[in-house]
């Protein structure tokens, strides 16, 4: 079979995605390739197409059992023969597991990095045909990464015993420079082909808010969307439990994930998620990775993450079938606080001394400024998290809050002069709430004790509230006016724009949202699928119909058919077998398995 063929037999697909088909070539001209995607991008196939394309076995590394086990599952599903190696195996079933392998059973075995180089698997990978490598989550090489693995650095030193080299390929959802690098660098990529593809996600819609109370926030999105399943992710376990128990008070079908638990409870949480029986997940961010549950509607951040990094790798769990999904960043001035104090905390590694930790906390402030920026920009969204990933965006993305609600512009000049000549005088010694107290006037002892009352621009602004002041100091900041310093206490400096600024003048307006913005967050009430309405009572029954079958396979719903493959059956109402092909996500060997079962429904349905 060709690359097509394979894509339409075993996955029911009639085209690849952008970058797919590239990275698909480059593995099947013979040369290594990393390829870049964000999450729910489609890595899998890139991987997957050429190792059913290729003769022999291609071996995928992989760092999480759960992730191999989902992987495997939706292949077992297709009708491809693959199995995984790790740990969850007893030592029996382990042994029966490579006695297969080498029988050549398996087309593609997944296989924990620790595992590589045990003896009995190297005896094995000697004498066996392996066409490809492909190491999945390839950030995890390198320390720059979030979640380094050491294990991952047996992975040359399997490859160098080998006989032959095989095409070896590496995949990531982490962009950076640094880590790029790393992984050409230590996997000792040859001439690799290396190809970013876009970063944007456009069937998400990102949106910020700043609730007086999160928690009425989160309850009555929650019960404005019933049937659509979602993450709640919190930055503690405290509020991990606060929130679970309180929706769950209120009857929702929620469960919950974080560190604090048993190995037991976690596995069954997940499960209850994945399969639907829960389909609300409150969780601190110990989950996701792993997780491939396609039809996850919304993320809310119940408190803003540590970095943009971490929050569009999160965010990115909503809407990976590519139906419309929303990310929504619930921020509060508590969430900086809170975030600080974990970065002065940290002490996660403990091999480095004093003046490498304070490196690294320095780049954690830095990182964190540009998160909390992305709460306070009234700009767009999308492009701020684009150009953050060193990507060129539209300055109007349409589906982000700050593109979907109307602004006034509002004359900050005088507030301007007063803040930036506030600073200037203080030798840029202090704070933001000494300096906004200072030009507000505030009658704060710790004004007097730094003399701050004797500044020239005390009280100047006494007219403005304080948290219109935020609002123009934050502006200031964003757009190069001010800087923060990054330090365990961040000062106010003058940014690059001040000295200009101050010497010449010049009329500043900012973008603030209208006032009637404020009333009660607004929680849109969307339909469910992006495609024209469909008959909700057909979708109703062919869903019915893929719960039983994953109950009797024991798979999770999705693993059957995505609901984007429901959302298409009932669109294109298919009467025959090959209509029913070309149903998006409809493979031959699913079509063999289930496809009757569905199509009964249809026919009773439509007469
Ligand atoms: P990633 O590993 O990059 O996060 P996955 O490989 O899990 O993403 O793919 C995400 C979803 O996109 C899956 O449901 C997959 O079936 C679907 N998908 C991937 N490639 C295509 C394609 N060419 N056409 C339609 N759907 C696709
Ligand atoms: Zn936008």
């Amino acid at each position: 079979m060709d690359k097509y063929e394979v894509l339409k037999h075993y996955y029911g697909y009639d085209t690849f995605r952008e970058g797919q088909e590239m990275l698909i070539d480059s593995i099947l001209d013979g040369q290594d390739t990393l390829g870049i995607m964000p999450t729910g991008a489609g890595k899998s196939i890139c991987y997957q197409v050429p190792a059913l394309v290729m003769n022999g076995i291609t071996l995928v590394i992989s760092p999480l059992i759960s992730l191999m086990k989902d992987q495997v599952g939706a292949l077992n599903q297709a009708g491809v023969h693959a199995a995984y190696l790790n740990s969850s195996l007893s030592y029996n079933q382990y042994c029966l597991a490579l006695n297969y392998a080498r029988q050549g059973r398996y087309q593609i075995i997944y296989v924990a990095p620790e595992r590589l180089t045990t003896e009995e698997f190297l005896t094995f990978a000697k004498e066996a045909n392996i066409a490809m490598i492909s190491v999945d989550e390839a950030h995890c090489v390198s320390q720059w990464g979030q979640d380094f693995r050491p294990s991952y650095l047996k992975i040359v030193e399997f490859i160098d015993q080998l006989a032959v080299r095989p095409v070896v390929s590496a995949f990531t959802a982490t962009a950076t420079k640094e880590v790029q690098e790393d992984i050409v660098q230590i996997l000792k990529l040859r001439k690799p082909r290396l190809l970013i593809t876009g970063f944007d996600r456009n069937n998400l819609s990102y949106q910020v808010a700043k609730p007086a109370d999160k928690y009425a926030y989160v309850s009555q999105y929650v019960k404005n969307n019933p049937d659509k399943s979602g993450i709640i992710y919190c930055l503690t376990r405290k509020s991990v439990e606060e929130v679970s128990n309180r929706l769950q008070r209120e009857g929702v079908a929620v469960t919950r994930y974080h560190a604090g638990l048993s190995d037991d409870e976690r596995r069954q949480n997940q499960d209850d998620f994945i399969y639907d029986t829960k389909p609300v997940m409150v969780a601190t961010n110990a989950f996701g990775m792993g997780i491939d549950k396609s039809n996850v509607s919304y993320v809310i951040h119940y408190n803003m993450p540590k970095n943009i990094e971490s929050y569009y790798q999160e965010a990115g769990r909503a809407g990976r079938d590519g139906e419309p999904a929303e990310c929504i960043l619930l921020y509060s001035g508590q969430d900086v606080i809170m975030n600080q104090f974990l970065i002065d905390q940290n002490r996660e590694n403990e091999a480095l001394d004093f003046e490498a930790l304070e490196v690294v906390r320095k780049r954690d402030r830095e990182r964190l400024k540009k998160m909390i920026y992305y709460c306070m920009t009234t700009d767009c969204l999308r492009e701020y998290v684009l150009q953050y990933f060193g990507e060129q965006g539209e300055p109007y993305c349409g589906n982000c809050s700050n593109c979907l609600v109307e602004f006034e512009k509002m004359d900050i000049t005088k507030a301007t002069t007063a803040i930036l000549t506030c600073v200037q005088e203080c030798r840029e010694r202090y704070g933001i709430t000494i300096i906004l107290d200072t030009v507000h006037g505030s009658k704060n002892a710790k004004l007097k004790q730094y003399r701050m009352d004797q500044n020239t621009q005390f009280g100047i602004l006494e007219d403005y509230t304080i948290a219109k002041l935020r609002q123009i100091m934050d502006y200031l900041l964003h757009h190069g006016y001010l800087e923060l310093s990054v330090s365990q206490y961040p000062v106010v400096q003058l940014g690059e724009l001040a000295e200009d600024y101050l010497e010449n003048g010049g009329m500043l307006l900012m973008k603030v949202p209208l006032e009637q913005e404020k009333k009660t967050p607004k929680v849109t009430k969307k339909k469910a699928h992006s495609e024209k309405a469909i008959d909700d009572t057909l979708f109703e029954q062919l869903r019915e119909m893929r719960t039983k079958i994953a109950k009797e396979e024991k798979v999770p719903p999705y693993l059957v058919f995505a609901d984007k493959t429901l959302v298409n059956m009932c669109s294109v109402l298919p009467k025959t077998k090959d209509s029913m092909l070309t149903v998006s996500g409809v493979g031959e060997v699913k079509y063999e398995r289930y496809g009757e079962r569905f199509l009964e429904i249809i026919k009773a349905y439509v007469g």
